[in-house]
């Protein structure tokens, strides 16, 4: 345990350099006007590890928690990639939408206490616990997230509860996503190499969720980037998994905010949707975003004019 414990401190897992990006540049005046829309910015916010080990991508419980309060009282509430494919059907009119990420499968993103008797809960310090305790406090938040799994590692770190924690992940509305295979970044990747690191992450889902595996269509590329080109999306987008896309939405962390209209009926920006790294940002800042999408554009008013693909 102590051994693992270092390992992490180390930023090494499984033998595998962890080295996530730094991005921290000011946010640039990128406006849907150009795009004859009113603003469409939707925060994607991404976090590692929250415990209390100190870690350069980590944050603690306390300061998650002080973050959804703080997108909270802002207007915000949660969607996932199944509200931007149905129109925001559920979505409470008036708040504004943001998508809660997690990266790697940490144990202190989901952990399980196990008894003597041999049964076991959900750690209520973890981050599945927190979420589900904000939402109870505040229930028009919502309460689904996405966490992006790696195996460079045991997904959530205890075997024995790997299949357990993918399937509950989904039953209590969260969503799993794509963090390859060996975590390696795509950016020092060649390009016959994607293919293997995205499937065969694919078949590691596929071991525990069997059919629900095609629910898994959207990938965080390690290292927070991936090539330019639209040779690169039509590689990427060309890819699937019994039968299915296997990306359909790709992930990057580069400090900004995507705009949607602009992103969704465009491939090249679907395979690079953009994320905030929130143990390098504060929400204060993510709020002086120009594009952010304001209040009042419930379900009709965003749908309706999205340029949705067929
Ligand atoms: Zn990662």
């Amino acid at each position: 345990m102590i051994a693992l414990i270092l390992l992490c401190l180390a930023g090494y897992s499984a033998g595998v350099v962890r080295i996530e990006p730094f991005h921290e540049p000011e946010p640039a005046v990128t406006s849907d006007v150009e795009y004859g829309n009113p603003t469409s910015g939707i925060p994607v916010v991404c976090y590692h590890q929250v415990s209390g080990i100190s870690s350069k991508y980590g944050v603690t419980p306390g300061a998650l928690w002080s973050d959804l309060e703080a997108f909270y009282e802002a207007g915000f509430s949660l969607i996932t990639t199944v509200d931007l494919e149905n129109g925001f059907l559920q979505f409470p009119s008036g708040r504004r939408p943001m998508i809660l990420t997690f990266d790697d499968g940490w144990q202190d993103n989901f952990s399980f206490i196990e008894y003597p008797d041999g049964s076991h809960s959900t750690d209520p310090g973890c981050v599945v616990a927190i979420l589900a305790d904000f939402t109870e406090e505040y229930p028009d938040f919502g309460g689904g997230a996405i966490f992006f799994v790696s195996w460079d590692k045991i997904p959530f770190e205890q075997e024995e509860f790997v299949g357990e924690k993918l399937n509950m992940l989904i039953d209590m509305g969260h969503e799993v996503g794509n963090h390859t295979w060996r975590h390696r970044h795509f950016i020092g990747l060649m390009a016959d190499q994607w293919s293997p690191a995205i499937l065969r992450a694919m078949d590691g889902f596929y071991q525990y969720l069997g059919m629900r595996t095609s629910s898994i269509s959207s990938v965080a590329w390690p290292g927070g980037a991936i090539q330019k080109g639209s040779w690169v999306t039509d590689r990427l987008m060309a890819m699937e998994y019994d039968g299915l896309p296997a990306v359909d939405l790709g992930f990057v962390v580069d400090g900004a905010i995507s705009s949607f209209r602009r992103v969704l009926p465009d491939p090249d920006e679907r395979v690079r949707i953009s994320r905030i790294d929130m143990s390098q940002y504060s929400v204060y800042r993510l709020l002086q975003w120009p594009n952010l999408m304001t209040y009042g554009m419930g379900r009709s008013n965003l749908h309706d004019p999205l340029p949705w693909r067929p």
